[in-house]
């Protein structure tokens, strides 16, 4: 798994500061990335997301200024500083609309604040699945509310992470990433009720039964992910309006009866993985993670053969690390290309790395980039 820390760093990015600023910066904070364990597609059916945070950050050292100007600068993105005012972060384009955005939308929930240097670093890779965008939106999210002293909660930063994506950077997505990078334990999952947003954490107890989970990704993209997703929304509207619910997650298996050709394929995928969340939850619970596995791998099914969102390279990672001794192995995010996710006992998990990776030359598919993920702690100050 040669790829899997290569990208990995533990740069001080309170020095990165001072390097470009000339002074200390008032606090350093971080964010993780985050994995979702299962329940897929069920969070715009307002039911229930069980996702974890990893052991990759995004950190963000930070200091106030009074003069009314914005900065933010990254070494990912090495070239380009960016300077505005508190009146134009609205107006933020690219990579800076995820911190500017941020910075945005606790404005308008009245956090204070005259300015801000922000210095941005971190090692959760971009646009591979982990989720590097809230880990942007939370790190930034954290150090302003507690440099200026607010006592906003994590719910509110939450929100006001997702809002930037929403509203400034302009994907419409939910509330799972800015709710687990916030919100998580380490060494435990995070059952969140997307209607509600209430939250439980439940451990997993990966490392005591001598488990790993590694994240596969294809590097597979399809044109048609942005449609296909938007059609999978309206789908799960249309069933649950013939079901007369407001919302899949309250269509019961029974009701299911009442639907058929796509529309119950495409409510049958989201009732089963409602379930499938519940039934992992009790698993966990009863300290048996490696039962996790199986339902994993009915997700993928389901995933794939119902909500009809999986590709052959999706496929081929399942299978293969199936074949290779994961207990179980899953399509995680919309599909349509993207990251798979796979519960090994540590000792198989070079093995599976490697035999996914040859798989993919067999078939002609992208290299993939396998990753080893451990569930970490959610936000916090570093200093
Ligand atoms: P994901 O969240 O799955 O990694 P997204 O497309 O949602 O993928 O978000 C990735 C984008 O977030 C990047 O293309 C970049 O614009 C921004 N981003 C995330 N982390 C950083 C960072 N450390 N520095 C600069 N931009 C970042
Ligand atoms: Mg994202």
């Amino acid at each position: 798994m040669s790829a899997a820390s290569a990208d990995r760093t533990d740069r001080d990015v309170g020095q990165t500061f001072r390097d470009a600023l000339g002074r200390d910066p008032d606090g350093v904070f971080s964010a993780p990335g985050r994995v979702n364990l299962i329940g897929e597609h069920t969070d715009h059916n307002e039911g229930h997301v069980l996702p974890f945070a990893i052991d990759r950050r995004c950190r963000v050292a930070a200091a106030a200024r009074a003069d009314g100007t914005v900065t933010v600068r990254s070494t990912q993105e090495p070239d380009d500083l960016v300077t505005t005012t508190l009146d134009a972060l609205a107006q933020a384009r690219g990579w800076s609309a995820y911190a500017l955005g941020t910075v945005w939308a606790l404005r308008e929930e009245g956090l204070p604040g005259a300015g801000w240097d922000l210095v941005v670093d971190g090692d959760v890779p971009l646009g591979a699945g982990l989720s590097s965008s809230a880990a942007l939106e939370s790190a930034v999210a954290l150090a302003v509310a507690e440099l200026t002293g607010s006592d906003l909660d994590r719910h509110t930063l939450a929100r006001a992470g997702r809002r930037a994506e929403n509203d400034i950077v302009g994907a419409p997505v939910g509330i799972m990433d800015q709710a687990a990078s916030l919100m998580c334990r380490e060494g435990a999952a995070l059952l969140l009720d997307c209607r509600t947003l209430e939250a439980e954490h439940v451990a997993l107890g990966l490392e005591e039964h001598g488990l790993v989970t590694l994240v596969v990704d294809t590097r597979v993209r399809h044109d048609l992910a942005d449609g296909g997703y938007a059609d999978r929304r309206a789908a799960c509207v249309a069933a649950a309006e013939a079901l007369g619910v407001d919302a899949l997650r309250e269509a019961t298996p029974a009701m299911l009866d009442r639907l058929d050709g796509t529309l119950l394929r495409r409510a049958r995928h989201v009732v089963t993985e409602q379930a499938r969340v519940h039934r992992v939850v009790e698993l966990l619970r009863a300290g048996r993670p490696a039962e996790v596995g199986p339902e994993l791998t009915a997700s993928h099914a389901s995933l794939r053969d119902d909500f009809e969102v999986s590709v052959p390279a999706l496929d081929a990672v399942v299978e293969t690390a199936l074949e290779h001794g994961a207990l179980g192995s899953r399509l995680v995010g919309g599909g349509f290309g993207g990251s798979a996710l796979l519960l090994t006992p540590a000792a198989a998990a070079e093995d599976i790395a490697e035999a996914v990776t040859r798989r993919a030359a067999v078939d002609g598919h992208p290299e993939p980039v396998v990753r080893e993920v451990h569930p970490a702690g959610g936000a916090r100050r570093e200093r």
